[in-house]
């Protein structure tokens, strides 16, 4: 699993090994396989001395929206026939444990857990066949949404745009069965959302096959792939977490534009 962590006010990125509580440092842009491939260093640290950042710094998140089959089912909407993509801004995201702000322009601020794809190379009008070369790896993310700036502006980037709006997190899993992974989103330690990617309407190639056809997606860039059913509120105070399968856990706290 990789990590970019700060250490002695440095950004690494290393390799971690939770059950031995250590990272192992990486040196070089883990996204270039040429002259300048990574190189492990040999060089480890201890995982509880580390601050754990965004796994990647995407120039953009795309996101899909109503790509789960029971999500549609729960709001009653007919299954879209082509990805519905949006964006969020890369001033959205935000690591695992940094807080979420409650802005004071909603009244109804929601979570939606979802699978993140990290992309790897500059991919630009690819085939579903052939997406899994441009995947570097797969994170948790948590969609935020002011509820009800969403169905007021008829399109979403205010509803989705925030700051701390997109939590992602905590490593990149290169190496999962994306099609056939359990998710959980808790608040407060209560299980709010419980699924599994192969509710999805549209699979990953196929997203990446309709985003590239639009935008060109380069290294670091993040896809968000939908949330499940269980969508829900939140309020200052509160924990929330994301739970996939092989990938591991993102976990998040809710505070006032007004503690900030
Ligand atoms: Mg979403």
């Amino acid at each position: 699993m990789i990590i970019r962590f700060e250490r002695n006010g440095k950004m690494k990125h290393g390799w971690m090994v939770e059950d031995e509580n250590k990272v192992r440092v990486i040196e070089g842009d883990i996204y270039k396989r040429d002259q300048t491939k990574p190189v492990m260093t040999g060089l480890e640290v201890p995982l509880d001395e580390v601050k754990i950042a965004t796994p990647c710094t995407p120039s953009k998140v795309v996101c899909i929206g109503l790509n789960y089959k029971d999500h549609a089912q729960e709001i009653g909407a007919e299954l879209p026939q082509e990805p519905l993509l949006f964006l969020k801004p890369s001033t959205s995201v935000i690591g695992p444990g940094d807080p979420i702000i409650y802005p004071a322009l909603t009244q109804n601020l929601h979570y939606e857990g979802e699978l993140a794809v990290v992309i790897k190379k500059e991919a630009r009008r690819i085939k579903a066949e052939e997406a899994d070369q441009y995947i570097l790896g797969f994170t948790c993310a948590l969609d935020i949404t002011a509820r009800d700036l969403q169905g007021r502006d008829g399109q979403w980037t205010r509803a989705k745009g925030f700051d701390t709006f997109c939590p992602l997190g905590p490593a990149i899993a290169a190496k999962v069965d994306y099609h056939n992974l359990r998710i959980v989103t808790r608040v407060n330690g209560e299980v709010r959302q419980d699924s599994h990617t192969s509710q999805m309407v549209f699979k990953i190639p196929q997203l990446l096959e309709a985003i590239t056809a639009v935008m060109t997606l380069l290294p670091g860039d993040v896809v968000l792939t939908g949330t499940p059913a269980g969508v829900g509120s939140l309020q200052p105070g509160d924990e929330v977490s994301v739970t996939i399968e092989d990938i591991g856990t993102l976990t998040n706290r809710v505070i006032s534009e007004s503690a900030r």
